[in-house]
């Protein structure tokens, strides 16, 4: 048996380090980049027209003959003599021979003479080239989420792949005889399986996928051979159940035969407590307790932390904050709990509910309240820690 913070410190010390791939830009989204990316090119790569105008070689009057015209993506540098001028378009590459675009709102046209209404400055309305970056420079950092912006970005400076640290495949096995799919009849002495989805989902929302499900009877072979074949299939495998110290509990025999190292079983907390982390060569094996409330706050508190430090994502998980307490709450309990709780603003509300095989106010919650373990009286606006749900 540990402590929390044994636990997660085990944890930290313990996990793979993050493996680097090679994707292609448009599958790379919400991936954290591996790498410094260094622009291939300056952006723009030539001084391009900001505007719809004339790009002038300039002289000090208003008057300007017009020669031709350069529409975007255009590959002529016509060279312009002082006094003349050619029609361009916003996007379009700026002849050396130029000196300044005049907007096209502020000219007169008649024929081949262009009029100028006011006096043009120096290099008005001209991109210079490599504005946005220069080639060679560091674009963006090792570390960076990639958004839409970010793959945007990438792709105008000609990229087409990009290095980021690979996401786990990650396994979900549910014991249980009693378990059941919902949708199908509940017979007597059944209840509904809820943990994958749960799992599932709770992987989805925080960026992660569950890659492979399997569904486990409660026996010694079932167990091993279901465990070892996740094993073969995935990075991280999440098991839901039969890690308690009942007669039909197999998964801490099994994953002893199978010679998983273990890193913690057991850890002073409620709920929560037959919580199991381990590792086999590369691969990390959390054993969930099968209580879906227990399920959960170990997936929030452990599993989810060190799904971030595995992948590169900056940790926003695993940490607490400071809420007041909107009410008396007597905590009587000899190991530390993680509360069900409701935090709005700056306050904390403890809810109903609080046993493990319960969801229903979990459903309702945004948060866990942290609490240390012993017999003593909370009061109304007291300072108290909490796990933040997002
Ligand atoms: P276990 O950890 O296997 O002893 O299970 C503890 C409790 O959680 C039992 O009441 C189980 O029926 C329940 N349970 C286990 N797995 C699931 C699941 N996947 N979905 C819903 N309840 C479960
Ligand atoms: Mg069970």
């Amino acid at each position: 048996m540990v402590t929390i913070q044994e636990a997660f410190s085990i944890l930290k010390n313990n996990l793979p380090h993050p493996k680097i791939e090679e994707l292609l830009l448009a599958k790379a989204k919400k991936q954290v980049l591996a790498e410094d990316v260094i622009a291939p090119i300056s952006m723009p790569p030539f001084r391009q027209s900001a505007m719809d105008g004339f790009a002038l070689g300039l002289y000090d009057g208003l008057d300007y003959e017009i020669v031709g015209e350069i529409k975007a993506g255009d590959g002529h540098n016509v060279v312009l003599k002082a006094g003349q001028a050619v029609k361009i378009f916003t996007g379009a590459a700026v002849p050396d021979s130029a000196t300044a675009v005049m907007q096209i709102e502020k000219v007169t046209v008649s024929g081949n003479k262009l009029k100028l209404e006011e006096h043009p400055t120096i290099e008005m309305n001209i991109r210079p080239m490599g504005e946005q970056n220069l080639k060679g420079a560091v674009v963006l950092q090792k570390g960076t989420v990639l958004n839409a912006a970010c793959i945007g970005f990438l792709a105008g400076i000609g990229l087409t792949h990009v290095k980021v640290f690979r996401k786990s495949k990650i396994g979900i096995l549910v014991t249980g005889n009693e378990l059941v799919k919902p949708g199908l009849p509940l017979e007597y002495g059944k209840i509904y399986e809820s943990n994958s989805v749960m799992l599932e989902v709770a992987l989805e929302e925080a960026f992660y996928d569950c890659t492979n499900t399997y569904n486990v009877n409660d026996n010694f072979e079932n167990t091993k051979d279901k465990i070892a074949k996740a094993l073969e299939e995935n990075d991280v495998i999440l098991i839901s159940g039969g890690i308690s110290v009942g007669d039909y509990d197999f998964v801490a025999k099994a994953l002893e035969a199978l010679n998983v190292e273990t890193l913690f079983y057991k850890v002073k907390q409620k709920p929560g407590k037959p919580l199991f982390a381990g590792k086999l060569n590369d691969k990390m094996i959390f054993a969930l307790p099968g209580n879906p409330a227990a399920s959960l706050t170990c997936f929030y508190v452990y599993v989810l932390p060190s799904l971030q430090m595995i992948s590169g994502h900056e940790l926003d998980y695993g940490q607490t904050f400071s809420k007041k307490l909107t009410h008396d709450f007597t905590v009587s309990n000899a190991r530390n709990q993680f509360l069900k709780a409701h935090i709005q603003g700056d306050e904390v509300t403890v809810l109903t509910h609080q046993n493990s095989s319960m969801l229903n106010t979990f459903a309702i919650s945004n948060g866990l309240m942290y609490v240390e373990d012993g017999g003593y009286e909370l009061k109304e606006g007291d300072s108290v820690e909490v796990y933040v749900i997002k």
